[in-house]
């Protein structure tokens, strides 16, 4: 008897590297909704088995702890490729194994999509255009990077993993499909990852102080999880056709300062706002074009600033409070 899922569709092996990080953990839990088995690939680098600690017991959930720099030999329908540490801190931690982990991780993953002859889906970044000339950011523009900086290996890394993905498209006739994630925030980012929206509620919430790098002039676009998720799947069930790159990120553009004062209104903190120094190559603004997402794929964020940060500050409130699992709570790696 063929087993169809809830959704009335067929379900599907899924591999998800990457899969017990804060994006990876979202997106195995909406595809084991979908019906879909899940076979989640992690070296728990920066993620961890608690992400994933709920799904641990479904029939249609497995995990295996893999680094996928190492050749990997499975039998799936599809796959999702977010195995890469995303914050600042944590690629910059150990820049060879950042470029390793895009590198080689993409020729293995490419690998095993071109033994099964199954679509891939490489989970890409708003880093590839560096620090902008254009803006927004469309995906037709080539970016403005430092090769030799301190986030190169990251920025470098992703760019060359779209490099050797177009290469598979072109070369084997590989199915790909290549995202572009803009700054994607909610429940299940690390607390001490350093980046700007788990930084300043963890603060808030502490009552510590907000550090703001620079003046906080410069501006992000922040994208609710859920909502990128949608995304991801959408990607992955579009026509054949449609390769990519495409952004996905929340377009409404805020100032890092602006993000800070909702935060503290939104927590209602006595937390003062600091300024501390501007990392070097920190880009100045960011936003993205998502009309090629919206016309191919359908596709919208639906989660606006304030109802995200409100339920991301829900999270971080019941983790701090010790209502969570959480080995996450130690020092940044
Ligand atoms: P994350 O650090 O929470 O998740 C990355 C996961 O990959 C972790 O679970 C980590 O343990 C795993 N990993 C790292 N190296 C590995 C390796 N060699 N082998 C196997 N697993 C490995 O980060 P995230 O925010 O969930 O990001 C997921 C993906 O999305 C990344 O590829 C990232 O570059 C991309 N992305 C995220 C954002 C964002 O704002 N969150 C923005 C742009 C792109
Ligand atoms: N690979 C893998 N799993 C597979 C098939 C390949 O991990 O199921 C790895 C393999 O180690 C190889 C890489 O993917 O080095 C690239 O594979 P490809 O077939 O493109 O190249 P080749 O095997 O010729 O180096
Ligand atoms: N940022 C900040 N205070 C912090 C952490 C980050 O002002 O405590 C700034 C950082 O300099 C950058 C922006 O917030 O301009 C986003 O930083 P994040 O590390 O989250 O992501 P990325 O720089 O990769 O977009």
């Amino acid at each position: 008897m063929v087993n169809i899922n809830p959704n009335g569709l067929l379900p599907k092996r899924i591999a998800v590297t990457g899969g017990a990080g804060f994006v990876g953990s979202h997106l195995c839990e909406a595809l084991i909704a979908r019906g879909h088995e899940v076979l989640c690939i992690d070296n728990f680098y920066t993620g961890a088995r608690t992400n994933v600690q709920h799904l641990l017991g479904h029939p249609r959930f497995e995990l295996m702890r893999h680094d996928i720099t190492f050749p990997l030999y499975i039998e799936v329908d599809e796959i999702y490729n977010l195995a890469c540490p995303a914050s600042p801190v944590h690629y910059q931690f150990d820049p060879v194994q950042t470029l390793k982990t895009s590198v080689i991780g993409a020729i293995n993953t490419l690998g095993l999509a071109k033994r099964l002859r199954v679509p891939v889906l490489q989970a890409s970044t708003s880093e590839v255009y560096g620090d902008p000339e254009v803006h927004p950011q469309t995906e037709d523009y080539w970016g403005n990077v430092n090769p030799i900086g301190p986030r190169s290996c990251y920025d470098e890394g992703k760019r060359c993993a779209e490099t050797l993905f177009f290469d598979y498209h072109r070369q084997h006739g590989l199915g790909i499909k290549v995202v572009r994630i803009f700054n994607t925030y909610g429940p299940r980012m690390h607390p001490n990852d350093g980046r700007v929206v788990s930084n300043f509620i963890v603060q808030a919430l502490r009552g510590e102080d907000i550090t703001i790098f620079g003046d906080g002039s410069q501006t992000r676009s922040f994208c609710y999880v859920d909502d990128l998720v949608r995304g991801l799947i959408a990607m992955m069930e579009s026509p054949a056709e449609v390769v990519g790159p495409f952004n996905l990120g929340n377009p409404s553009e805020f100032t890092i300062r602006q993000l800070a004062e909702a935060v503290i209104r939104l927590t209602g903190t006595k937390a003062r706002l600091v300024e501390k120094p501007l990392p070097q190559d920190d880009p100045k603004q960011r936003k993205p074009d998502i009309s090629k997402a919206e016309t191919q794929l359908g596709w919208q964020p639906a989660i606006a600033l304030e109802e995200g940060l409100t339920r991301t500050i829900a999270y971080f409130d019941t983790l701090l409070a010790g209502g969570m699992d959480a080995p996450h709570l130690g020092a940044a790696r």
